[in-house]
């Protein structure tokens, strides 16, 4: 069983959602053609885990503000071409749209802006609520000037920013994403009020976080990885290395892609884990934002969400899923997952 995170005498940790997000926006044969955000909802429905103030619409932000860390000539890029009136081999070359990974999407321009309104969102209302969830966001390739592994933008940035303009100098970016952060750790590589810690498997895109550098972790883990290794990288490197560091916030990505079951990732993390790895690094600072990242599976990756959830509010979860909940879970496809090999416990248990 899950032990309830205690917020004794602290307001509810929040849920940030968005309808945008409710639904796959993605052509047919991208990863990222799978309902997460939708059903995940719809659990917490079905579970009465979900009260009115325990939820925030997230607000997009505004282009000026997409400008503290995008280029303009990139932002007008990605405007035009989701508009439909780019030049699509200049874009695809100069931007990195409309490759196979970043398809144009004609909501893509306005998810980028809901994306950081969301993460920068999270930041703020964890001033008040200590713990915010944005399953949404964790867009962690994105870079200033380009799309990238299926970042148009990058969102945490903007909520390491936030907490900036909130006066907070001391920001710890934990990415729990079987990827490697790259983006956000190139934003703040020369930035000595954020440490990046990242733990993503060896040899894969973008090849990038083999070595630790003055304000980055980096731990790189072979295939197979699984919960107890990663309990030993946080007794050994990454407790003690927030224990010197004294961060003021956390902004975690939460990465379900590190998870056993992932159709494009090899690590074997489980889902309750990942919830006991956030419940360890929650204490390290007075407050945090949990953001979505990766994950593949869409069993796996709603499943894990609904026990985070349970975690961060203090909700004892039920021993096995109810029908309602089962029927949620098996009405989900994903072309990366033959039929066949669903696993009829990703339906029918919590593990
Ligand atoms: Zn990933």
């Amino acid at each position: 069983m899950i032990e309830a995170v205690d917020h004794q005498g602290l307001p509810a940790p929040l849920l940030l959602t968005h309808a945008l997000f409710q639904a796959p926006l993605h052509p047919d044969y991208h990863p990222l053609r799978i309902q997460r955000a939708g059903p995940f909802i719809k659990i917490l429905e079905s579970l009465d885990w979900l009260s009115p103030n325990e939820r925030r619409v997230i607000m997009p932000i505004p282009r000026e503000v997409q400008e503290r860390f995008h280029t303009p000539d990139y932002l007008d890029a990605l405007e035009l071409a989701a508009r439909g009136e780019a030049d699509l081999a200049l874009v695809k070359k100069r931007y990195q749209l409309g490759t196979r990974d970043n398809p144009i999407l004609p909501t893509m321009a306005e998810r980028a802006r809901l994306l950081a309104g969301g993460s920068s969102m999270a930041a703020e209302l964890s001033l008040t609520h200590r713990v915010v969830f944005s399953p949404a966001g964790g867009a962690h390739h994105g870079m200033p000037d380009r799309a990238n592994g299926f970042c148009y933008t990058n969102d945490p940035v903007f909520a390491i920013k936030t907490y900036f303009d909130h006066g907070l100098s001391r920001i710890a970016y934990i990415d729990l994403d079987a990827h490697h952060g790259d983006g956000v750790e190139a934003a703040f590589t020369d930035d000595d009020r954020v440490l990046t810690i990242s733990i993503h498997e060896r040899g894969r895109w973008p090849g990038t976080g083999e070595h630790d550098t003055a304000n980055a972790i980096n731990r790189p883990v072979p295939k197979g990885f699984k919960d107890e290794e990663l309990f030993r990288i946080l007794d050994d490197d990454v407790l003690p290395a927030l224990q010197r560091f004294k961060p003021e916030a956390l902004v975690i990505l939460s990465g379900a892609d590190a998870m056993a079951g992932d159709p494009l990732m090899g690590l074997s993390l489980s889902n309750r884990g990942l919830v006991r790895t956030i419940k360890t690094l929650l204490p390290m600072a007075p407050r945090a934002i949990i953001l979505g990242g990766g994950g593949y599976n869409p069993w796996t990756t709603i499943r894990y969400w609904t026990l985070l959830w349970a975690a961060l509010t203090g909700r004892e979860v039920p021993p096995l899923p109810s029908p309602d909940i089962t029927a949620i879970l098996a009405s989900l496809d994903c072309a990366r997952i033959r039929p066949d090999a669903v696993d009829p416990a990703w339906l029918t248990s919590w593990d």
